[in-house]
């Protein structure tokens, strides 16, 4: 998918490299942060660059971005949830203005797994992929392209989970011919079932496998999309950070299996 589709909907397209740069310059800098601070939650911001910030909270660095994915996941898991960015103002600020998201996730299509939800994160906060699996297939892998290069998400977090369908068809299928989603996660089982004989298991269990393949597989793809551009470029610049984690549906906590 061409960023010129996607600009069309955000009315960012007409935005030049160097613009687009700049508006991830200030972005880094934090040259907002200071103001930010001093304004009252919830409030949009004007800026000369990126225009309207309508989620003001927004971290300015890849460790800033990543501890507040984690601290949302701790008031979702202990059932604190503030519910950021639901409000009318945000409502509105994020219906005519170009949004400006600080993370992009790559997740499963799990209904019980809505990172908005177990991030608690409001409107314009995350730039989300979701596929039944979280793999980065070429088209989702050019949707995070465009939510880090040209939006400015400080991180891209890959996001498993316990009792994942798709992993536990890879695990029942392998190495047979199976849809693509499966397909895309038959590396991990491979080295899943490895690490299981090696550790004295048995690879042709599954209640062994899958959890082993559900972590790998997000390892996996974490590891293969940091080393492509336009990640790679974008880490070596220090503006964005590529996680994974795998979240646990019985105690609702995202374990960081990568940082
Ligand atoms: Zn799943």
């Amino acid at each position: 998918m061409k960023v010129d589709d996607f600009g069309a909907e955000t009315g960012e397209g007409n935005l030049t490299d160097t613009q687009i740069l700049t508006r991830r310059n200030v972005l880094r800098l934090g040259a907002l942060s200071g103001i930010l601070a001093l304004l009252p939650k919830g409030t949009a911001t004007a800026d000369p660059v990126l225009g309207t910030i309508c989620n003001p909270n927004r971290p300015t660095t890849p460790q800033d971005a990543l501890t507040a994915l984690t601290d949302g996941n701790t008031r979702w898991s202990t059932q604190t949830q503030q519910h950021p960015g639901e409000d009318t103002t945000r409502r509105d600020c994020v219906a005519s203005n170009a949004q400006t998201p600080f993370a992009a996730i790559l997740s499963c299509s799990d209904s019980r797994v809505p990172p908005e939800l177990l991030f608690d994160q409001g409107l314009g906060d995350l730039f989300v992929s979701r596929v039944a699996g979280n793999s980065a297939a070429r088209i989702v892998e050019e949707s995070l392209g465009y939510g880090t290069k040209t939006l400015g998400s400080l991180i891209l977090f890959v996001l498993g989970h316990s009792d994942c369908g798709a992993v536990k068809a890879a695990v029942a299928s392998y190495p047979r011919k199976a849809p693509e989603f499966v397909e895309l996660i038959y590396p991990a089982v491979r080295r899943a079932r490895k690490l299981v004989r090696k550790s004295g298991g048995d690879p042709r269990d599954p209640a062994q496998v899958v959890p082993v393949a559900t972590d790998q597989h997000v390892l996996m793809q974490a590891d293969r999309l940091r080393k492509k551009d336009p990640f790679r470029h974008l880490i070596a610049q220090k503006v964005l950070m590529v996680a994974g984690g795998r979240y646990d549906l019985s105690t609702q906590q995202v374990a960081i299996l990568l940082s």
